[in-house]
């Protein structure tokens, strides 16, 4: 008998979402922290946060 090969999933871990900063636009990385407010979060640290929005440019 031969074992049947499994398929299906590979032992990926799950892809954390990931988004950029409005503010420095770096690429920021889920964080298990923001994982309530996910959909709010723009900036990737507090500094960013204070610096607030970049204005836009012409
Ligand atoms: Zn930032």
């Amino acid at each position: 008998m031969n074992a049947a090969p499994r398929r299906g999933h590979r032992g990926n871990k799950q892809s954390l979402p990931s988004k950029t900063c409005v503010r420095c636009q770096r690429p920021m990385s889920w964080r298990r922290r923001w994982a309530h407010c996910w959909e709010q979060v723009r900036y990737c640290s507090e500094a960013c946060r204070r610096a607030g929005p970049v204005p836009r440019q012409p």
